[in-house]
C-alpha cells in the first residue's frame, strides 16, 4: 500500500444514487426503453399510470404530476389565484423555493419563525405573520408549511389557524414525500400538497420532477390545465394564462421503478436514522420527532454548541465524509427576500438554526460498517 491510499480514507458519498441505481439494475433500463419504444415523450401512458400510484401511495384522490416541486408550488398559487396585493406565509428556516414561488406569482412572501424542536413553523410566529401582513394592507390568502428534512410540520395547529384566518395551506412537502402525521401519510393533510423528485430527495428521478397532491378535484383539473399553457378543450383551445410544466414521461417511468422499492427504502432510512441517533445523542442535539409523526429523513440533521460547526466539518471533511450546511443563512436574511416583511418577534430561532445545524450522510443505501466510522469520526472530532 502506498503512503496516499493509507493516508486518505475513501471517500464517503453524502448521498449515494449509484448505490440505489446498482439495485434498480435492468428495471430502470427496461422502463425507459419502453418509452423509446413506444416514443410519446410528452404526457404519455407513464404519466398517468404514475399519478394513479402516487395518489394511492398518499390515500389522496389526485396526484398532478409536473416539471419539478417549484412548479408543484407554483401551479397550486396560481390554481388559487393568489398574486399582488396577497400575502403568503412561509418559515423563513427552509430552502429558497418555498418563498420564490410566491415573489414568482406576485404576492407577498411574509416570514414566519419556525420551532426549536421540529424545526419546522412555528404555529404562534404564524399568527403574528397574518397580523403583520394585516397591518401593511395585504390579504394574507395562504400559507406554506414545509415539512422540513423529511418530518411533517404540525399539520393539525396549522389547519385551525388557517381556518380561522381563512388561509390555504399549500403543504411544502417537496422533501416529505412518504412521511406520516397521526397515521395519515402527507398528501392529504392539506388541501394541497406539493413535493420533488429532484434526485437528491427521498424520493428522486434521474432529472427534475414534481406533483401535487390534492382530493379537491376542480383544484386538479385546474393545475392540469395550468401544466399545459392553461388549455382548455383541446390543444389549442386556451382558457387561462398557464405555464410549460410537464413531468417527461420518461421521467414518470423511472419513478414507477422507484416507487415499487420506496416502502422499503423508508424502512432502511429510519433505521439508519435511529443508528445515527443512538451513537450522538449523547455529544449533539439530534433530530427530535413529534409524537405521531414519521420521517423519511431527506436529511439528518444535528445541532452542535454555537462556533463548533467548522471544526466538525473540517475534521470529517479530512477523513472522506461530507457533510451539509441546511441552511446557512435563512431565507428572511438573504439579500432578494430581506426587504420582504416578517411576523412581529422577528425569526430569532432561524437564525441560530442557520448557525449550528450539521447534515451528515443520509441515505437508504449507506451500510452499518460506513455509518459507524462517520459516527465514530463524529464523536473523536467532537472530543468523545
Ligand atoms: C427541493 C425543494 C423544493 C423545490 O423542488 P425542486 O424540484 O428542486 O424544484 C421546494 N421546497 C423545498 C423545501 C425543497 O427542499
Amino acid at each position: 500500500m502506498n503512503q496516499r491510499a493509507r493516508l486518505d480514507p475513501v471517500p464517503i458519498p453524502f448521498i449515494d444514487v449509484a448505490a440505489q441505481r446498482r439495485r434498480l439494475g435492468r428495471s430502470v433500463d427496461e422502463a425507459i426503453a419502453r418509452v423509446l419504444g413506444h416514443c410519446q415523450f410528452i404526457l404519455g401512458p407513464e404519466v398517468r399510470a404514475l399519478e394513479a400510484e402516487l395518489a394511492a401511495f398518499c390515500g389522496a384522490r389526485h396526484a398532478v404530476t409536473c416539471a419539478s416541486g417549484t412548479d408543484a408550488l407554483v401551479l397550486a398559487l396560481m390554481a388559487q389565484e393568489i398574486g399582488p396585493g396577497d400575502a403568503v406565509i412561509c418559515p423563513s428556516f427552509t430552502f429558497t423555493a418555498t418563498a420564490e414561488v410566491v415573489a414568482l406569482v406576485g404576492a407577498t412572501p411574509v416570514f414566519a419563525d419556525v420551532e426549536e424542536a421540529s424545526f419546522n413553523l412555528d404555529p404562534e410566529s404564524l399568527q403574528r405573520a397574518c397580523a403583520a401582513a394585516r397591518e401593511l394592507g395585504l390579504r394574507p390568502r395562504a400559507v406554506i408549511p414545509v415539512d422540513l428534512f423529511g418530518q411533517p410540520a404540525d399539520h393539525d395547529r396549522i389547519a385551525s389557524i388557517a381556518a380561522a384566518q381563512e388561509l390555504f395551506v399549500l403543504d411544502d412537502a417537496a422533501q416529505a414525500f412518504g412521511a406520516t402525521y397521526k397515521n395519515r401519510r402527507l398528501g392529504t393533510l392539506a388541501p394541497a400538497t406539493a413535493t420533488s423528485f429532484f434526485p437528491a430527495k427521498p424520493l428522486g428521478c434521474y432529472g427534475d420532477g414534481g406533483a401535487v397532491l390534492t382530493d379537491d378535484e376542480e383544484l386538479a383539473q385546474v393545475m392540469r390545465s395550468l401544466r399545459v399553457h392553461g388549455e382548455g378543450r383541446g390543444k389549442y383551445d386556451c382558457v387561462r394564462i398557464g405555464i410549460n410544466g410537464r413531468l417527461d414521461t420518461i421521467q414518470a417511468a423511472v419513478l414507477m421503478e422507484k416507487l415499487k422499492i420506496f416502502p422499503e427504502e423508508i424502512l432502511a432510512r429510519e433505521r439508519i436514522a435511529r443508528r445515527y441517533s443512538a451513537g450522538l445523542v449523547d455529544v449533539a442535539t439530534v433530530p427530535r420527532l413529534a409524537q405521531g409523526s414519521t420521517s423519511v429523513w431527506a436529511q439528518y440533521t444535528i445541532r452542535l454548541a454555537p462556533g463548533r460547526r467548522d471544526a466538525l466539518a473540517a475534521a470529517l471533511k479530512s477523513q472522506g465524509i461530507p457533510t451539509a450546511i441546511h441552511y446557512p443563512t435563512p431565507l428572511h436574511r438573504q439579500q432578494p427576500y430581506q426587504r420582504f416583511p416578517i411576523a412581529a418577534g422577528g425569526a430569532p430561532v432561524s437564525e441560530r438554526l442557520a448557525e449550528e445545524v450539521i447534515s451528515l450522510p443520509m441515505h437508504a443505501y449507506l451500510d452499518a460498517m460506513t455509518q459507524d466510522r462517520i459516527i465514530a469520526a463524529v464523536r473523536r472530532a467532537l472530543g468523545r
